[in-house]
Order: structure tokens, then C-alpha cells, then sequence
């Protein structure tokens, strides 16, 4: 699970991360917290985030070009600006062909050729277009769909489960095998964020699917598509028929519904429709013997749509796809089409992200630890990563006390915890060891090749796993990236040289106020170790259930006060936060700012911390985690995250403190403010 998930609602809207805002505000200038953003005229007992962001919110106005502003994409900003001047002067020194550097400046380059992309039109769509035509029976369309397959999802690290492919491929360590990578197989084949773009009955989401259908027509037309209204109602029909055969996000999070062995046989017989054997032929995975499917209904709903839809329209669902996804290597004009729909109507955006920023993105994905090497060596000193390293250690050290003070736990239980937590891997800053990108070609004239085949050598350097012994500290963020990660089945975290930076991480600043932001965080990843997740897998990784009986109830009657609590949020008066689709993110901050506050107050070793600006240490410490939740999002997005986030937006993580009883004594809340919980009534997990 990663810490936040902004980047995937962005990339959906095609409004990816980037450079350069005027709204650098919340930023220190100082060291410590940001006193100009505090609204005083709020009581901190009655809108504790108000509170902590109120003066921000009020000066913060969104970008034409983004959805939202908040911490993670000003650091975003930095990180981007960084990345895309590294970028620049790798371009301007001579590098051998072939090199990795060599391929980071031509892949750049040629996603900034727009002329040259213009120029060649619709010609490096064509081959997909027609090897879609010539498709002749379901036999050969198996075929195809399992030539679509790529590496595109990701069920427990980063956390995404969409993949506009029919199906998608996640490689990882087995649920049962932990020493070995496995493929894990997910639903896919929608162009819309989540199944319920499809199904949900609001006017919001029937006025969205309208327009989609007529954004299908457009894509169709642009790509020279006769008949497109009749072709996108069809398209459409499809992606809603197979929306309904999808799970929800709510149960994709559940683990133990997930483990579905299936053998290469198993799939005829259990998911009948799809010629499985011509899918694997496709996918380049006649080899592979087993797979885990994790939502086997619609592994059989998607297999029966293939059997029982027209082959043409299986045809223009594919055209269209190819297309769509695409978009941004071909010309303008569809691009633009793409932003319209995905970045307009869908995140709210009213400007695209200038090209310059989108080339930063699309180095990252393909190129990301070429990038990633020389931005670790650059921006994150040995010193820096000391630090950080000996602030983990605290927060460790916080944990295995708190889980020893535990009574309501079994102590076979809580010796399991402790191993897990013993053996844990934290990454900082950088990964030990880097990706080999020899197999990726990359074309100083082909925007459009080097996007294809990008996608594709990731899925061959995947696929080339399979089978082989797991290495833990494998990273799955780049050093550039903006975020933090739990990764369950490696037992392990990483932490990202790009977050361990200001307003997260200042080691100028005072204790309290890194224990408050970049502690809370390394907090909140931590405890997902033994969270609704982390409690089923073991310290090595294997899904075992370690707990009691007894202890699972315990858990799970915490856990569900505290989805009541989440549930209670409405950042609209028709939506509300699904406290069980947030209910593994909500324990965390729970139990990051917890452990985060015991590491700190370790960390004085009994001596008293200075107030400063007016502020007790206790009152920076929670300013400064409230303030890591500073956002401006327009209603579209916050509406996109509302329903498919399995984070809560970031004024309902701030009222996380609600539940910390030393935050009432910091600011001195009484009952009748609105967040005000009776001391039986907060929610304490950990
Ligand atoms: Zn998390």
C-alpha cells in the first residue's frame, strides 16, 4: 500500500505530476512549522485541519492545469524540476547509442518532437489497426487479447487495480511461495477509473457516461473510424457489461478472497468463453503453469463477454483501446480529444500539463532508475540518509513497545508481530540495487514506438521473474517519487529520497516537527505490517493468519468503530467517505501518529523540547501532521477519489488526532467542539 495515492487518480486524468506553480506557498521558509498557514480565528478542537491549513486555503488557488494542489505535488513540483533538468543535461552531453543515458535524452526528445509526431500522423497506429482488422475468428481474437497483456497492475504495493487491457499481470512473491515470483492475474478492460462509472445510478455519473460515449465517437472518427456513433454505443455496451462482472475496490482489498489458485488447466473449466491456451500463446506465457486469480468471477464474466459479444465489436473495443491509450504519442488532435474528456470532464482540469512536464513523466515510467540513480546521488547525502535511518529506528523501537503493552493480545500473537517487525526491510532513500532497461529499445524518431515498447519491456522484464527467488529489497518506487510504500509480501518499506525533503523532512527543523510529518508517515507505513492487510502475512511474507481467533475479534471490533467514524465524513452532501473501502488507510494514521508520538518523545531521552512561535513541542508536533494535509482539490477529483481512493481526502486524515488523547491535552479540547470524542469513544489499535 503506498502512503497516498495521487499520482494514479492524476495519471488516469492524463494530468500527471509536475513542475512549477505559483503556489510554492506552503513550502518553509523556515524550519519548523508553517505558523503563515495557521488559521487562528479556527478552533483546533472544533476543524482541526481548517485550523492547521485555514490561511493556505484561503490564499491557495488550483492551476488551470491541475486537479489539486496539497504537499505531495509541490514536492511533486521540486522533484519534477529536478528530474527535468537532470534530464536536460544528460541530452546535452554526448552519450554513447545504446547507453542507459543515451536512451533517457532520445526518449525525452522524441516525446517532445511534436512536429515529428504530427508529421507521421496516424502511420505507427496503423500496424495495431490493421493486425485488429485482419482478425478473422474468437481464436484469433484470444490470441490478441493475450498479446495485450502487460504488467500494468499492481495489487498490494502501489495499489492499483485498473488496467484498460482485458486482463492484467502483477509479479510477485506467491502467496503460498514467498520464495518465488508469481503471476498474479487481475480483472480489467474499462477505459473509466472503477466499475462504478458504469453502474452507479447519480446524475453525475449518468451525465459522465453520456459524454464518454461521445468521447469514444471522437476517438473513433480522429483514428478514421466510419459509423463511430453506432461503434462507441457498442464499445460502451461491452466496458458496462464487463464493469458489471468487476469487483468493487472494497473487495479487492480483501486478501482472502484474492487467493485463487488456478492451474493453466483450471482456466477452460473455470472461466469457459476465452481459448485460454491461444491467450497464454498471445502473452508469451505457454511456460507458466499457475497463476493466482484474484477475482475469479470476473476472470469467468470477461471470458463469457468474449463468446457471447459480436467479434466486431471485440474489434472496435481493441481499435479503440489502442487508440485511446496512445493518445499522447499521436497527433494533436487526439490528444486533445483524450485531455477533453479525461482531463476535463472527468478530473475537472481546464488546461493540459505543457509537454515538457508530461516528458518528465514519461522518462520516469520507462526510464525512472536510469533518472533515479543520478537524483539519489545528487539530492539525498549519506548524512540525510543517517538520519532518517536512525528516526526509523525510533519509530521501530516505539512499535515493539507499543505492541508489548498490548493487553488485549495473545503473547503467541504478539511474538509474531515482533518477529515481523524484527525482520523487517526499510529502504531509504535509494534501492540497493537498480533496473537493467538493455531490453528497451528506444527510437530517437518513434514517440510512439518508445511508448509501445516501453510498456512492453517492462512486461518481458517481469515476465522474466517469474519463478525466480524473490529479492526482498526490491524497490517499487523510484528515488524520485514523491511517496512511501509498504510492500507485504517482501516484508518491507521504502522510502523515497524525494519525500525525505521539506515540509516532511527538514533536519534543521525541530524534533517535534519531523516526528509530526515524515515521522507520521514512516508511521503509518510501518503499521500497515499489521493492519487488516499485514496481519495476513507472516514476517516472512507468506499469507498466514498469525493471530488468534480472540485477537482477530478484538481487531475487528476496533476497526469497524473506526470505519463508523469515517463514515460520518461527507465532503459532499450526496457522497460520503466509505469508511470500509479507507478502513486499512484510517488504521494507519491512527497508528502512525500514535507510534510516531512516542518515538519523538523517546527521541528527547527525558530532556524538555523549546516552544517556539507561541507553540508547545506537543502542538508542533500535531500542526505539523496536520499540515501535511493541506490540499486544494477541484469537486471532480475529490469525487474520482471519494469513490475509488482507498485514502481519505486529506482534511479527514488530518481529524485523525481525534483519536489521540495527547492531542487534547496539546490544545486543550473541550467537549462540545466538534471533533471532540469522549476518551471511550477514540479508537486505539495499536
Ligand atoms: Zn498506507
Amino acid at each position: 500500500m503506498k502512503f497516498h495515492l495521487s499520482t494514479a487518480i492524476l495519471s488516469v486524468a492524463l494530468t500527471i505530476p509536475s513542475v512549477i506553480s505559483a503556489q510554492q506557498a506552503s513550502t518553509p521558509t523556515t524550519h519548523g512549522i508553517v505558523v503563515a498557514n495557521i488559521d487562528p480565528s479556527v478552533k483546533p478542537g472544533d476543524d482541526f485541519y481548517d485550523y492547521a491549513n485555514g490561511a493556505w486555503i484561503k490564499r491557495t488557488e488550483i492551476p488551470p492545469d491541475r486537479a489539486l494542489v496539497d504537499v505531495f505535488s509541490q514536492l511533486d513540483d521540486l522533484s519534477n524540476q529536478r528530474t527535468a533538468d537532470l534530464i536536460k543535461e544528460i541530452a546535452s552531453s554526448p552519450a554513447t547509442a545504446g547507453s542507459p543515458t543515451r536512451k533517457v535524452a532520445d526518449l525525452f526528445n522524441s516525446y517532445m518532437d511534436e512536429v515529428g509526431i504530427e508529421t507521421r500522423g496516424l502511420t505507427p497506429l496503423r500496424p495495431h489497426l490493421d493486425a485488429i482488422a485482419a482478425i478473422k475468428n474468437k481464436h484469433e481474437l484470444a490470441h490478441y487479447l493475450g498479446s495485450t497483456l502487460r504488467a500494468d497492475v499492481d495489487a498490494l504495493n502501489n495499489t492499483n487495480f485498473h488496467t484498460p487491457n482485458l486482463f492484467g499481470l502483477w509479479v510477485a512473491p506467491g502467496f503460498s511461495d514467498f520464495e518465488h515470483y508469481t503471476p498474479y492475474l487481475m480483472q480489467g478492460g474499462i477505459e473509466l477509473p472503477d466499475r462504478e462509472y458504469y453502474l452507479d445510478a447519480s446524475e453525475q455519473m449518468q451525465k459522465l457516461r453520456t459524454a464518454y460515449q461521445a468521447h469514444i465517437a471522437a476517438m473513433l472518427k480522429l483514428a478514421g473510424f466510419s459509423d463511430t456513433d453506432a461503434r462507441a454505443k457498442r464499445i460502451f455496451d461491452l466496458e458496462h457489461d464487463i464493469a458489471q462482472t468487476h469487483r468493487t475496490l472494497a473487495d479487492n482489498e480483501d486478501i482472502h478472497r484474492a487467493n485463487n489458485p488456478w492451474t493453466v488447466a483450471e482456466f477452460s473449466t473455470n472461466a469457459p468463453g476465452l481459448d485460454w491456451t491461444e491467450y497464454f500463446r498471445g502473452a508469451g506465457l505457454s511456460d507458466v503453469k499457475n497463476y493466482i486469480v484474484w477475482q475469479p468471477e470476473a476472470f469467468e464474466g470477461e471470458a463469457a463477454l468474449v463468446e457471447s459479444t459480436p467479434l466486431e465489436t471485440w474489434k472496435d473495443w481493441l481499435a479503440f483501446h489502442v487508440t485511446e491509450d496512445y493518445a499522447d504519442v499521436l497527433p494533436k488532435a487526439l490528444d486533445k480529444e483524450r485531455f477533453s474528456f479525461f482531463g476535463k470532464q472527468l478530473a475537472g482540469t481546464e488546461q493540459q500539463r505543457p509537454r515538457w512536464q508530461r516528458g518528465v513523466f514519461i522518462v520516469n515510467t520507462y526510464l525512472g532508475d536510469v533518472v533515479g540513480q543520478i537524483y539519489a546521488q545528487r539530492f539525498f547525502s549519506p548524512e540525510a540518509k543517517a538520519q532518517a535511518q536512525a528516526m526509523v529506528a525510533n519509530l521501530i523501537a516505539a512499535f515493539h513497545k507499543r505492541i508489548e503493552a498490548l493487553d488485549w493480545m495473545n503473547p503467541s500473537t504478539k511474538a509474531e508481530a515482533q518477529a515481523k517487525l524484527s525482520s523487517l526491510y526499510v529502504g531509504i532513500g535509494y534501492p540497493e540495487t537498480w533496473h537493467d532497461y538493455s531490453n528497451y529499445e528506444v527510437k530517437a524518431d518513434d514517440a510512439f514506438g518508445n511508448g509501445w515498447r516501453g510498456d512492453l519491456s517492462e512486461y518481458h522484464r517481469r515476465v522474466a521473474q517469474l519463478g525466480k527467488s524473490v529479492d526482498r529489497k526490491e524497490w517499487s518506487m523510484t528515488p524520485q517519487t514523491v511517496n512511501a510504500v509498504n510492500l507485504p509480501l517482501q516484508n518491507a518499506l521504502n522510502f523515497p529520497a524525494a519525500i525525505l525533503q521539506p515540509p516532511f523532512y527538514d533536519p534543521l527543523a525541530p524534533a517535534a516537527v519531523n516526528y509530526g510529518a515524515i515521522g507520521s508517515v514512516i508511521g503509518h507505513e510501518i503499521s500497515h505490517t499489521f493492519d487488516t492487510e499485514g496481519s495476513t502475512f507472516d514476517a516472512k511474507g507468506r499469507l498466514r493468519n498469525w493471530w488468534t481467533d480472540a485477537d482477530l475479534k478484538h481487531f475487528e471490533a476496533s476497526t469497524a468503530r473506526l470505519a463508523a467514524q469515517y463514515d460520518t465524513y461527507k465532503p459532499f452532501p450526496d457522497l460520503a467517505i466509505n469508511g470500509k473501502q479507507t478502513l486499512a488507510e484510517n488504521i494507519a494514521d491512527v497508528a502512525g501518529i500514535s507510534a510516531a508520538y512516542d518515538g519523538y518523545h523517546a527521541s528527547l531521552a527525558g530532556k524538555a523540547a523549546p516552544s517556539r512561535d507561541g507553540f508547545t513541542p506537543d502542538q508542533q508536533f500535531f500542526i505539523a501532521f496536520g499540515q501535511n494535509w493541506a490540499t486544494k482539490e477541484r469537486d471532480e477529483a475529490l469525487r474520482t477519489q471519494v469513490m475509488t481512493d482507498p485514502h481519505s481526502p486529506g482534511e479527514y486524515r488530518a481529524a485523525t488526532v481525534r483519536n489521540i488523547d495527547a492531542w487534547y491535552a496539546a490544545f486543550d479540547v473541550k467537549p462540545g467542539e466538534k471533533l471532540y470524542l469522549a476518551p471511550d469513544q477514540r479508537v486505539r489499535i495499536w
